[in-house]
């Protein structure tokens, strides 16, 4: 029988040796996170091959190499306050609450059966201070703002102009943008809301709703 936290040191240590993917505390939180906990049943055999899966309402949640270099490009710190789009199984929010604390996490969902589901495994996990919302993600979390970070796990057109206002001046921003061909771009929101751009190559997510 396989043991999940040896096949997921074995896949850390496969992400290690990746390009972009060489922040020892964003490892360390891969290697802490029970992927295989957060992913159906029938998918747990795969939950520690470096690969998207299928987690209900066509959605995916995404391979890990890609849930560490988002989380590189946060540059999150412990205590820092974090807003998610697009909470999905839980399992990136998790990894977010590795490295800034639980209660710093603060999660919306389109769907409520996967955020109630998300909620559910992430109690399970000992990530039960992470806050989730079911609702429209372009509207942000407006009661918990300002944060110091925001991220999408879906792709958008543009950033929503709500998650960009409740991110604090000299905040970062991350999404994958773009219709169809997207690119992951990370941005530093300035004093008069205008956003200080770089693009972090090619990426594919499902479409914000
Ligand atoms: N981070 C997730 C991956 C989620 S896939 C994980 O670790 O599993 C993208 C998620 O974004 C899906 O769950 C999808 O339902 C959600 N989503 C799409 N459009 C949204 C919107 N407008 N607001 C909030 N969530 C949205």
């Amino acid at each position: 029988m396989s043991d999940p936290a040896r096949d997921r040191a074995a896949l850390v240590d496969r992400l290690r040796s990746r390009e972009r993917i060489d922040d020892e505390r964003v490892l360390d939180a891969l290697e802490t996170v029970p992927r295989h906990e957060f992913v159906p049943e029938a998918r747990r055999h795969r939950a520690y091959v470096d690969s998207p899966l299928p987690i209900g309402e066509e959605q995916t949640i995404s391979a890990p190499h890609m849930v560490a270099i988002m989380a590189t490009l946060l540059e999150l710190q412990p205590g820092d306050r974090v807003l998610e789009i697009g909470t999905g199984c839980g399992y990136h929010a998790a990894v977010t609450a590795e490295l800034v604390g639980a209660e710093h996490v603060f999660s919306v969902e389109y769907h409520d059966s996967l955020a109630q589901a998300a909620r559910e495994r992430l109690a399970a996990t000992g990530y039960g201070d992470v806050s989730v919302r079911t609702g429209d993600g372009k509207q942000g979390w407006a009661d918990h703002a300002p944060y110091d970070r925001s991220y999408l796990t879906c792709a958008a057109p543009e950033f929503p102009r709500a998650v960009v206002e409740q991110t604090r001046p000299g905040g970062l921003v991350l999404a994958p943008i773009g219709n169809g061909r997207q690119r992951l771009v990370r941005a530093r929101r300035r004093a008069d809301g205008s956003l200080d751009r770089e693009t972090h190559g090619g990426v594919r997510f499902v479409p914000l709703k």
